[in-house]
């Protein structure tokens, strides 16, 4: 199924990262700029993540003893800086995720590149380290993003979709290991009803929600792939949503030869591998196409 598996570490069978996204009420700013503080409600609804949930997930992950990783817009590090700071008490990766969670499509490349280092100096300023990693607001990685993340250092990204196991992304620059995730491995398509933002699923009760990340899981388990969620605090730490994935974590974790780690480890570990020519990946050379695709009559 998979043609060029990695050698994960230590016999394991697959490698785990279960990566949130703590977008917290940021997107509520940037969809609303003129009200937004008045939109109490939903407000009240983002910020449980970094109040309520980022504390009861940082709480079950000193519990199994995993450290994981947290993608974190620039202005929720400002606004919620105690929130962060516990994620690097306890030895998580905090790796980018835009300023305001802006589309860096929508932005001119020297926009986007004024961001992307503005988001560099904020997690300098509370880390200590330079980020490593960068998930696109939205998925929204532009024609300009992989040149940018290698002008300034990043080792990966996780916003594409892909392959199954980390993948090359290759420009004229330079190179980047992709972590792709996909929608399914999202946490909107099963919990997120939220009128303000036009997206109305029908939430399922979490035992439905779950059982995806579950069969996911099984799969990369059995092929040698790599499990990436993409989760929200504010929908998956909801109370009755955690306490299933706490279980899950622990299903997973029962296998015993499944590696979790931090995206950050995970890409020094793929880039050993390349290295030392244990592992070959699939190269993926951007951008796809030089010019737009139209529809011509050919005479
Ligand atoms: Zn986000």
């Amino acid at each position: 199924m998979i043609k060029n598996p990695i050698p994960w570490p230590d016999g394991a069978k697959c490698a785990v990262a279960i990566t949130f996204d703590m977008d917290a009420d940021s997107i509520l700013h940037l969809a609303y700029p003129d009200n937004a503080i008045n939109k109490i409600s939903a407000l009240s609804m983002l910020r449980y993540g970094p109040e309520v949930a980022i504390p009861r997930i940082l709480d079950t992950y000193k519990q199994l003893d995993i450290q994981q990783t947290f993608f974190v817009p620039a202005w929720c590090i400002e606004n919620y800086p105690s929130t962060v700071k516990a994620m690097v008490d306890q030895g998580h990766e905090v790796a980018h995720h835009g300023y305001i969670h802006e589309y860096p499509g929508s932005c001119s490349l020297e926009e986007e590149r004024y961001w992307l280092k503005y988001g560099i100096k904020t997690i300098e300023n509370i880390t200590g380290q330079r980020p490593k990693g960068w998930r696109a607001p939205y998925y929204d990685f532009s024609g300009n993003s992989a040149d940018l993340l290698i002008e300034e250092g990043f080792l990966y990204d996780s916003s594409l979709m892909g392959d199954d196991i980390p993948y090359i992304l290759k420009t004229d620059k330079g190179e980047l290991i992709e972590f792709p995730c996909h929608n399914g491995m999202d946490d909107w398509p099963q919990f997120a009803n939220y009128t303000d933002f036009k997206y109305e699923m029908p939430i399922k009760a979490p035992s439905q929600g779950l059982e995806i990340f579950r069969e996911e899981f099984d799969v990369m388990y059995k092929y040698g792939g790599l499990w990436v969620s993409v989760w929200h605090p504010f929908v998956t730490g909801r109370l009755a949503n955690w306490d299933k994935i706490a279980e899950l974590i622990e299903y997973m974790k029962a296998k015993v030869d499944v590696w979790f780690a931090k995206m950050e480890d995970i890409a020094l570990y793929v880039r050993k591998c390349i290295d030392d020519g244990s592992y070959t990946p699939r190269i993926d050379k951007l951008p796809y196409y030089k010019d737009k695709v139209v529809l011509t009559h050919k005479k």
